[in-house]
């Protein structure tokens, strides 16, 4: 049976806290008798917490609190729903401390990654705390005389929100706040691997800020068993899930088999496009941080350099000499740039995509190598699109430099995937870059940037194998709520019988 362990709201948010919980009905829930999941430092190995291995009973009981209270919150003024998810950013300011520790010890984020999601994410819930009043909803003309057509705009109802290690805690929020500002409720499944940023940091967050028992739930578990419920319970309206296409797409099947709306933001395989008239100090900057950023453990990251014939030597010797001049270490230390891959099977897969590729032809023109879960930042030279480390999303601090002889070849090599997330091109003449920019099939497009920019106002969201629908703005808004067209008769209407 489950006990809450605490219903101290102001019990802190350090990393040593106690944890072991999921928060249900508002309740934190020890539920000892589940399997434990062991959260660990992966830069140390160092265990921080346990998380209980939440069943599907857990997510039935999380969709019952969050069925049960979603019309009463509905029902809140939206100044009481954007209020929260503004006490909920200043309440993340007051414990910023606190939160960049979770992120450097729980998730491996170098301090460039924890400024820009801490950052991001207090930018995004101020945005969000306005969504109530943006919602909006039409006023229009009807055909039939005294008629009056209103389309009025409602919560979707219940949200699933199921979301990955690597961005955690803003990819968590990005879906969570929107939600809960609209009158939502939600059920949130974080990852395996930072249930803390990705989860219960936020049941702890909304808990403070006052916001009303069972409105947000969050069991942590494993994808097959809580995160399968979270998608296919019956109690759901959106699924919103992020993470990998494969992952993606059984989330989908359950999500539509009750007729949820899945939101589906997955994998990537972005294209740095380096045209023959690039500003080669511009692209190679660029490209350093869109690989290396986190990692290059985003879904946003460059995943491949295509880089014209005439350059693309220089452009790999220049980019290898910065890679092996950035810091590699522990990402408590501030002047880290890489830290440690989130676990075990991550460095594998990507390791094995170098040594497939180096196999299939590549040279290895710095890097290669790894140090426990530390992976050397590592520029491929002699590949080719069809290589491992190309045609696969490595997710990793790799580059595959692969030239091309002229656009319709960097247009064809850019599109040769199933993904289509984001993309940047680099020229001098932005004409020509928005040229060949306009042929890439990819939902977020950066001209003379990289790829890894998110601005609260503006669509996020790909293609083909990277997903359906668009996060932030007035496009969640869309997907967070329904439409209802009413329509008031005012005087009497003729009908033909
Ligand atoms: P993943 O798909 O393995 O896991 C993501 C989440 O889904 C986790 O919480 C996991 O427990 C859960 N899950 C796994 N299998 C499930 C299933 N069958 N049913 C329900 N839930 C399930 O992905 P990951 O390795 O954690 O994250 C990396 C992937 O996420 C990459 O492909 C990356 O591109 C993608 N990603 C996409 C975006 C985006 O916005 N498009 C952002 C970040 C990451």
């Amino acid at each position: 049976m489950s006990q809450p362990i605490s219903t101290d709201a102001e019990a802190g948010l350090s990393v040593d806290d106690d944890w072991n919980a999921i928060f249900v009905d508002g309740e934190w829930r020890s539920v000892a008798d589940r399997d434990r999941i062991a959260v660990k430092n992966p830069a140390t190995g160092e265990q921080l917490t346990e998380v209980p291995a939440g069943t599907a009973e857990d997510v039935d009981d999380a969709y019952e609190a969050a069925m049960e209270a979603q019309a009463d919150w509905a029902a809140e003024t939206p100044g009481t729903r954007g209020g929260v998810v503004r006490r909920v950013a200043g309440l993340l300011e007051d414990h910023e401390a606190e939160i960049r520790e979770i992120m450097a010890v729980e998730g491996g984020s170098p301090k460039s990654k924890q400024d820009i999601e801490f950052g991001g994410t207090v930018g995004l819930l101020h945005d969000v705390s306005s969504y109530p009043l943006r919602a909006g909803g039409e006023h229009n003309e009807s055909n039939i005389p005294g008629k009056e057509n209103m389309v009025l705009r409602q919560p979707a109802g219940v949200v699933g929100v199921i979301t990955p290690w690597n961005v955690p805690m803003k990819l968590s929020f990005r879906v969570v706040a929107p939600a809960i500002a609209l009158g939502n409720s939600v059920v949130l499944k974080p990852a395996e691997d930072t249930p803390i940023a990705g989860g219960l940091l936020l049941a702890k967050l909304f808990e403070m800020a006052g916001l009303p028992d069972g409105v947000l739930n969050v069991v942590t578990g494993d994808g097959e068993t809580a995160g399968d419920r979270t998608a296919a319970h019956p109690g759901s309206d959106v699924v919103a899930f992020t993470g990998s296409t494969n992952a993606g797409r059984k989330v989908a099947k359950n999500a539509v088999e009750h007729f949820a709306l899945p939101a589906l933001e997955l994998g990537g395989n972005n294209p740095h496009v380096v045209l023959d008239d690039a500003d080669l100090d511009q692209a190679v900057d660029a490209g350093v941080f869109g690989s290396f950023w986190n990692q290059g453990q985003v879904c946003i990251s460059i995943n491949r350099h295509l880089v014209h014939e005439s350059i693309a030597d220089e452009y790999a010797e220049r980019l290898a000499e910065r890679a092996s001049e950035l810091e590699i270490g522990d990402p408590t230390d501030d002047d880290v740039v890489i830290g440690p891959i989130i676990n075990e099977s991550q460095v594998e897969r990507m390791m094995g995509y170098v040594e497939r590729s180096v196999e299939q032809g590549a040279d290895v023109l710095t890097g290669g190598e790894r140090d426990g879960l530390f992976v050397e930042p590592t520029v491929l030279t002699n590949m080719t699109n069809d290589m491992a480390a190309a045609c696969n999303e490595h997710f990793g601090p790799i580059v595959p430099v692969i030239p091309f002889s002229d656009d319709d070849e960097a247009v064809e090599l850019a599109n040769g995937t199933d993904y289509g997330l984001a993309g940047s091109v680099h020229s001098a003449d932005r004409g020509h870059a928005r040229d060949v920019a306009d042929r890439i099939d990819v939902g977020m497009m950066h001209v003379n940037d990289q790829p890894i920019h998110v601005e609260p106002h503006m669509p996020f969201g790909g293609m083909k194998g990277s997903g359906t629908g668009r996060y932030n703005g007035q496009w969640i808004i869309d997907e967070l709520t329904e439409v209802k067209w009413t329509s008031v008769q005012r005087e009497p209407r003729t009908y033909p019988f």
